[in-house]
């Protein structure tokens, strides 16, 4: 599971903008980017990403 600390950490690889938890993925609320969660990993790839 991802925990808050994480996503404080976290942040967008395309837009530095702040990211949270969305529907099992990590969302960036500045460019809507959703980036995977692989075995529990996020992976903060921009050509992970889906928009
Ligand atoms: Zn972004």
């Amino acid at each position: 599971m991802i925990d808050q600390e994480l996503l404080n950490i976290l942040a967008c690889p395309a837009c530095r903008g702040d990211v949270e938890l969305r529907d099992g993925k990590i969302f960036c609320r500045e460019c809507g980017r959703k980036y995977p969660i692989k075995d529990g990993i996020p992976v903060m790839l921009v050509d992970e990403a889906e928009r």
